[in-house]
């Protein structure tokens, strides 16, 4: 572990015990010339959806209880957690219950990610509090931002909206499409682990 920014996720977890990618810098090459993102639902102690967007060679990554909406009219609260490698994009499984963040994780879905280019780099608009992005995902596409926010007194806290364009819908796309993008698994089947 050489990456300063991945401190905290090594922290937080015993590589011993979790089956989550320790992030050793040879596995952390981008896998493609575009930044990736990667949403995955994670059945934890409460059923969140973890939103991560790659920024150099880590991603960012916000906790989003009621999961992306691609409805512009929702704003939905994402909290600032600790950055992850960017292998981390392609796990899915199950990280034992006495662990940190125990509970079945879901590749719910992945692709690629094009910033806002003008005027900053996308670390620098990250530091601002504001990420203008495009998602090119299975499910998710189209114009998105995240805005920090002092709401909740929290400086942990963003809101995560989807922007008015072509793609935007009142469609409940976490109802719709509930399974996984990289093996179409059910929670339950992975949790199971059984295979597709
Ligand atoms: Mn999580």
């Amino acid at each position: 572990m050489t990456n300063s920014k991945l401190s905290d996720y090594a922290k937080k977890r015993d590589f011993e015990k979790t089956p989550e990618p320790a992030g050793e810098p040879a596995a952390a090459a981008p896998p493609a010339d575009a930044p990736i993102f990667v949403v995955q639902k994670h059945d934890a102690s409460r059923l969140h959806y973890d939103f991560r967007l790659q920024i150099g060679d880590t991603m960012p990554s916000w906790a989003v209880p009621k999961g992306p909406s691609m409805n512009p009219a929702d704003k939905r609260l994402a909290v600032h957690v600790e950055d992850h490698p960017i292998d981390y994009a392609s796990f899915e499984g199950t990280i034992p219950e006495a662990e940190y963040g125990g509970g079945t994780v879901m590749v719910w879905d992945f692709g690629t990610v094009t910033f806002k280019a003008e005027g900053k780099t996308p670390q620098e608009w990250l530091d601002e509090g504001l990420l203008e992005f495009e998602l090119h995902g299975q499910k998710l596409k189209g114009k998105w931002k995240l805005i920090h926010t002092k709401m909740g007194g929290s400086d942990k806290n963003w809101l995560l909206m989807k922007r008015k364009d072509e793609f935007a819908t009142d469609r409940d796309i976490l109802k719709d499409e509930p399974n996984s993008a990289k093996t179409g698994r059910t929670l339950e089947e992975i949790a199971k682990g059984s295979e597709t």
